[in-house]
């Protein structure tokens, strides 16, 4: 616990976070910085201008705004990105926020990754209490993957998701399905996951930001890919909720667990508990809008932990009710940010 720890609980209400519609946020997803190792195709332009340093909060900016939505009842915490584990010091930060678990105030800290340098960092994230990461992997096919991700090594991702496991961490395996790349082997990449213990998600694209491509030549709906899982595998439903995107069901042949993030249909915005913050300190209450509260520019401009407080009240009070996600030829994507830019 820091001094501004104290400060800021004395100062605070402790009432929950509970936008206009009177769902409770207690999930905060933290983009740590913009930029990353690999260019996925569906994610990132291949020639990306990223952020100048001055616009990207400290480590300290992020641990302090981090630990506001903690007090203000946040439960669980991802640490995303860009790619979270190309930000020098990132160690750091996971391990002061840590603090947290140990009160108990948080009940996870978790992280998104590509798992490029989880080799390198698998054991001290365990050591700060990291339980269950998620890797995005799109293919088991090296030349394949080398293309989707233009340039990217799969034999260091498949190290880092084994050293992940070797330390204690589960692991959950995102792809996002596209239609002419990964369709066909979506089957073996899942048995692979289940085979090693892991969980897998199937992410249907989303029109977030500008990239060579037309997104609808790569949208695949995850409607026609799990008819196609029905034909050789038995699906049962689960009744795992996380109160995310994700409808999951259990592979009755695999014996593991499936989920599938459909942004596309509404049907989760009414339980919707998170909220995400870039790396920038802008945060947007919907993934899918173009709404925005500039908390860099309260905390820079010397608010102490009441003000920072009442900002975050407000941006939240005005989440809102859903998205407006679609995938139209139209060329424009739906928002213009990246994934990359609001944390995955
Ligand atoms: N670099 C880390 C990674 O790849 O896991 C964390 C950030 S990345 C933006 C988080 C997730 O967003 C990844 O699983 C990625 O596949 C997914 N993603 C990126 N762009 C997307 C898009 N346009 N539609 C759907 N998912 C996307
Ligand atoms: Fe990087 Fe993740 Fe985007 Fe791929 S999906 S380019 S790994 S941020």
């Amino acid at each position: 616990m820091t001094p501004y720890d104290d400060a800021l609980r004395q100062a605070t209400s402790k009432t929950p976070l509970i936008d206009g519609f009177g769902r409770t946020v207690t999930y905060l997803r933290v983009s740590v910085t913009d930029r990353c190792d690999l260019r996925c195709v569906y994610c990132m332009s291949e020639h990306m201008t990223f952020l100048p340093k001055a616009q990207v909060l400290t480590l300290e900016e992020l641990d302090r705004l981090a630990t506001a939505f903690v007090d203000l009842g946040v439960r669980k915490l991802r640490i995303t990105g860009g790619e979270p584990l190309v930000r020098k010091g990132v160690m750091g930060l996971i391990e002061n926020l840590s603090r947290h678990l140990r009160t108990g105030a948080l009940e996870e800290l978790t992280l998104t990754t590509n798992g490029t340098r989880l080799s390198e960092f698998a054991p001290d994230l365990a050591r700060f209490g990291v339980r269950r990461i998620n890797v995005s992997m799109d293919t088991l096919k090296p030349d394949l993957f080398r293309t989707l991700t233009r340039g990217g090594d799969l034999a260091k991702v498949i190290g880092g998701i084994d050293a992940a496991l070797a330390a204690g961490i589960a692991v959950k395996i995102n792809a996002v399905a596209l239609k002419d790349d990964n369709a066909a082997e979506l089957p073996d990449l899942i048995a692979w996951a289940h085979a090693r213990g892991c969980d897998a998600t199937l992410i249907e694209a989303m029109p977030l930001g500008e990239i060579e491509f037309d997104r609808t030549d790569q949208f695949l709906s995850l409607k026609d890919v799990r008819r196609e899982l029905e034909s050789f595998w038995t699906l049962e439903d689960s009744d795992h909720v996380t109160g995310g995107p994700a409808h999951y069901v259990r592979v009755k042949e695999t014996g593991g667990r499936l989920g599938f993030i459909t942004p596309l249909s509404h049907n989760f915005c009414e339980a919707c508990n998170r909220v995400r913050l870039t790396c920038t300190g802008t945060l947007h209450t919907c993934l899918g809008r173009e709404d925005a509260s500039d908390l860099r520019a309260v905390i820079r401009a010397g608010a102490d932990a009441k003000g920072l407080e009442e900002a975050i009240r407000l941006a939240v009070d005005a989440k809102p009710q859903g998205h407006d996600f679609q995938i139209v030829r139209s060329g424009a994507p739906a928002v213009a940010r990246h994934m990359s830019t609001t944390g995955g």
